[in-house]
């Protein structure tokens, strides 16, 4: 596994701070973003640790779009969005916070308005509702 220090998504990998997970494969895990712009906002991140598009190795590149693809599917079916914006960020000028390879999808509904990035913590206990209706989406 590819580490960098002071990571807070390498550090979500390892366990040591806990992320409200909805997927997990040998090279990939998705969880629900903490400020998010909307129900179900999600992140998709590579297990190992790359800053961004620029580094990102190919076969865990490949392996972050199956899985986002795969969480898309089950956003669509669990909460029924009129549409989902998938959006990912390189270097902090373009908007990039988290300097670890990640990919967000957004769920729009008609009309939405809203911002790549929420504007604040979301509810815990909503998210993890969310959460646990695309776990099952994903599992069925
Ligand atoms: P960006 O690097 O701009 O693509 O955005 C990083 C995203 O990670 C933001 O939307 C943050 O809300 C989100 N984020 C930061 N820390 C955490 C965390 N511990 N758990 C979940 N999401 C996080
Ligand atoms: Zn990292």
């Amino acid at each position: 596994m590819i580490q960098s220090d002071n990571c807070i998504f390498c550090k979500i990998v390892s366990g040591a701070i806990p992320a409200i997970k909805v997927y997990e494969d040998e090279q990939t895990l998705a969880f629900m973003d903490i400020n998010p712009a909307s129900d179900g906002h999600s992140l998709i991140i590579s297990k190992d640790h790359y800053e961004n598009l620029l580094e990102i190795e190919e076969g865990a590149l490949t392996a972050v779009m199956l899985t986002t693809q795969r969480l898309a599917r089950a956003i669509k079916k669990a909460l029924k969005p009129d549409g989902m914006r998938v959006s990912q960020f390189n270097g902090a000028a373009a908007g990039q916070t988290v300097f670890h390879y990640h990919a967000h999808i957004v769920p729009y509904h008609q009309g939405d308005k809203l911002g790549s990035h929420g504007r604040g913590p979301g509810d815990p206990e909503v998210i993890k509702q969310i959460a646990a209706q695309i776990r099952d989406a994903l599992g069925s």
